[in-house]
């Protein structure tokens, strides 16, 4: 049956969503993918050959090393992510871990990350890597110069969310590219926020736009499976995505370290991902009405969102996301400021109170009790985190119910009555 993969450059990321993967032939008809559970091969022949020749990566040994499961995921992750190779992992944060270990290898190192950052991403290097010789040095995303002089201080790895946690910030990814590697350094972007259907930063530039120069590129990208990609807050996943000599170390360490995805989970993120473009693109116009609606609403200071001409992400996202999107993630102020979130959050009747994204319900998390807790109030304004900052990560229902279910909260909350 012919492979319609060799034309995955040029079909449009609905399309391969369903068919940038595995094709059913004679020889294996499932329409839909089968789950290959095993966590062992039997070796034959064939394989012997292979395996006596030094070469284990080509047949299949044993799932921690490859998963025929695992491997048609990758396959499709890297071809909606315009990347030669992917590498997935157990969580997101393991799939970041992955990214700065094959970055730095050795010990000591020093790592030039955005304060506008996940705070899971802070900790990861305050309590881990740490310990490994490798520094910590935080920049102001919007600073060319701050980043300048991490980079003079002689960091070789520099890591950015393309749109930040929680206040939906576009990041000048190729101007922070042209920096990082004119000092020799690599680019790893978090696109979590994104996912590939939003902004793919080893492309460098949307879908229909000419591509700019490699210089003005991510060399990894990474994503929380747990997100977008999965869809349905039910799977816990990370992927690392980039060329193919990048990631070869990055899969190498992946064996020998033993953190790739459990088949069953990398399944589910296969059957998630044929609708990941239907998804995400509903998740954007929800957001767009959430923000909206909530842009001048009674009790509301600000709105955070690139997609309202007045944010002051609006024109970058123009440039570097994909036409018409802007994410699924927005944030908003209450003039009651933190006191007055609890009580909205507990008034909404569709939204859920959960710290997550990118599933098809609509979640809040107010991040001065969850994300962003370990930060001062100066620092969590710092990273553009105001007082009273609810964020919202829009799911997949109608935009005008959840827009009625804010309005409706704010109206019966303390945050409408404190404005009088
Ligand atoms: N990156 C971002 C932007 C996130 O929001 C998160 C989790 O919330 C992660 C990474 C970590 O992902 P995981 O929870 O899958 O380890």
């Amino acid at each position: 049956m012919p492979d319609a993969s060799h034309d995955h450059e040029t079909l449009r990321p609905a399309t391969l969503a369903v068919h940038g993967g595995r094709r059913p032939s004679a020889e294996d008809p499932d329409v839909a993918p089968p789950l290959r559970r095993t966590s062992t091969f039997l070796q034959h022949e064939g394989t012997h050959s292979s395996t006596d020749a030094g070469d284990w990566s080509s047949p299949l040994v044993y799932s921690r090393y490859k998963n025929p499961g695992v491997e048609d995921c990758e396959v499709r992750l890297a071809r909606l992510e315009g990347a030669e190779r992917a590498a997935l992992f157990a969580s997101g944060m393991a799939a970041i871990h992955a990214v700065v270990r094959a970055a730095i290898p050795g010990s000591g190192g020093r790592v030039a990350m955005a304060r506008q950052i996940y705070g899971g991403s802070v900790a990861l290097f305050e309590d881990v890597l740490a310990e490994q010789g490798i520094a910590l040095d935080p920049f102001d995303v919007d600073c060319g110069d701050e980043l300048a002089a991490c980079l003079d201080r002689g960091a070789t790895l520099v890591h950015v969310e393309g749109i930040s946690n929680p206040v939906a910030r576009v990041a000048d990814l190729r101007r922070i590219a042209r920096q990082a590697h004119a000092a020799g350094a690599a680019l790893s972007v978090d696109s979590t926020f994104a996912s590939p259907i939003v902004q793919r930063p080893l492309v460098g530039a949307p879908r229909g736009a000419a591509a700019p120069p490699p210089e003005e590129r991510a060399d990894y990208v990474v994503h929380s499976a747990t997100k977008a990609l999965g869809g349905h807050s039910d799977l816990t996943a990370g992927v690392v995505l980039g060329s193919a000599d990048l990631m070869e170390p990055v899969l190498h360490r992946r064996k020998v370290a033993g953190a790739i995805l459990d088949p069953a989970a990398a399944w589910l993120l296969t059957r998630s991902l044929a609708t990941v473009d239907l998804r995400v693109r509903a998740q954007c116009r929800a957001a767009m009405g959430i923000a909206e609606a909530l842009r001048g609403a009674p009790g509301v200071t600000h709105v955070h969102y690139p997609g309202l001409a007045s944010d002051p992400s609006h024109a970058r996202a123009l440039e570097l996301l994909e036409p018409g999107l802007f994410g699924s993630v927005l944030a908003f102020e209450l003039e009651g400021g933190d006191a007055a979130t609890r009580d909205l959050v507990g008034r909404l009747r569709l939204a859920l109170d959960a710290p997550s994204l990118g599933g098809v319900e609509t979640l809040v998390s107010i991040p001065a009790f969850m994300s962003h807790v370990a930060m001062s109030p100066e620092e969590r304004r710092a990273a553009g985190v105001g007082p009273g900052c609810v964020r919202v990560a829009a799911g997949i229902e109608d935009p005008a119910d959840l827009a009625a279910d804010f309005l409706a909260a704010l109206a019966a909350s303390g945050a409408a009555a404190a404005s009088g």
